[in-house]
């Protein structure tokens, strides 16, 4: 089935105590189609880049079978920056800086090719971009999953509650998820979400794993214990991409199926943690997915008998 993709295209310059990438290919929707390639067949991108972005990776994502008819690129503009410091745990981090740049007016276009698309994955940008391509489709579609962030429910609150309202499911890190909802337990704040849309909220927690919640089911997948983390940058997008990715591939929204997109999108993240930027994720191969996949299924598999 095929899967419309929304979110930046962009640059970026990360620091970890580690060391610096310089400037480096990212974005949300970079990540998201990168690791959804894996496992559908046909994506089209819908976002904005500069003339200063190079070709070879607008490239590289249509020999993935991500078209990028609705992928505009603007003469004589810079294309979207973000700079980000980690801190010493790898876990959280600062936002150094944020230039919109081509964002700035950004008008998405959903091309013809792509209306019918089954599953909408709304990655990381300005909300009214993301109301904007809701608008413009012309079928409901099966499934529409949302990530956002910090940024936006600092500068653009009302737009993205328009479109919480209008979407299945909610991905978000823990420390959003309680400023999104005012409250401090995750329970009480996924629940709040819920009341505000999406029937199901993802809430990521880095390398403490990820929870899903929908209704009164709640699901934990954990994070693969790496040996290094390189540069967590696009974890979450890479999540998304690997959650949304299995979903459209086997055509199954129920809880049962989401639970299992949940660990394929772990899976996914671990491995954008190895490298800086998408490096990691270029390199992929079946082999390395499936040989992950195992990890995660001995990571949680034991034996246990209680007798008294
Ligand atoms: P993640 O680490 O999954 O939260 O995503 C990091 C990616 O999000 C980077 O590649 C950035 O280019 C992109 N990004 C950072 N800030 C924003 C923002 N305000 N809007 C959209 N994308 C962003």
């Amino acid at each position: 089935m095929s899967l419309i993709i929304v979110g930046t295209v962009a640059f970026d310059a990360i620091q970890t105590p580690f060391g610096s990438s310089g400037k480096v290919v990212g974005g949300a929707a970079s990540y998201i189609g990168l690791s959804a390639s894996q496992f559908v067949k046909e994506q089209h991108i819908i976002s904005v880049i500069g003339d200063d972005f190079p070709q070879s990776f607008v490239d590289e994502l249509e020999s993935r079978g991500i078209q990028t008819d609705g992928l505009e690129r603007r003469k004589d503009e810079k294309s979207f920056f973000w700079e980000g410091k980690y801190h010493q745990d790898m876990n959280s981090r600062d936002t150094l800086t944020t230039e919109l740049n081509v964002l700035a007016d950004f008008q998405p276009r959903v091309p013809q090719e792509a209306q019918g698309a089954s599953f909408v994955m709304l990655g990381n940008l300005d909300p009214s971009v993301q109301l904007s391509v809701l608008d413009q489709l012309d079928q409901k579609p099966k499934l529409v999953v949302l990530d956002t962030m910090n940024f936006w429910m600092d500068i653009a609150l009302e737009p993205l509650k328009q479109v919480i309202k209008r979407v299945d499911v909610l991905t978000i890190n823990d420390e959003e998820a309680r400023q999104l909802s005012g409250e401090h337990s995750l329970v009480k704040a996924a629940n709040k979400i819920q009341t505000m849309g999406p029937s199901t909220v993802v809430i990521k927690k880095g390398e403490h794993g990820a929870l899903l919640f929908q209704k009164d089911q709640v699901f934990f997948a954990p994070a693969l214990p790496l040996e290094e983390v390189l540069d967590p940058t696009g974890a979450g997008d890479t999540f998304a991409g690997g959650f949304i990715g299995h979903l459209a591939r086997t055509g199954d929204t129920s809880f049962a199926n989401m639970k299992r997109a949940v660990v394929l999108g772990s899976a996914m993240a671990s491995f954008a943690c190895e490298k800086f930027g998408t490096e990691r994720l270029m390199k992929l191969t079946k082999e390395n997915i499936d040989a992950r996949i195992q990890r995660f299924v001995n990571l949680v598999d034991f034996d246990m008998t209680f007798n008294d």
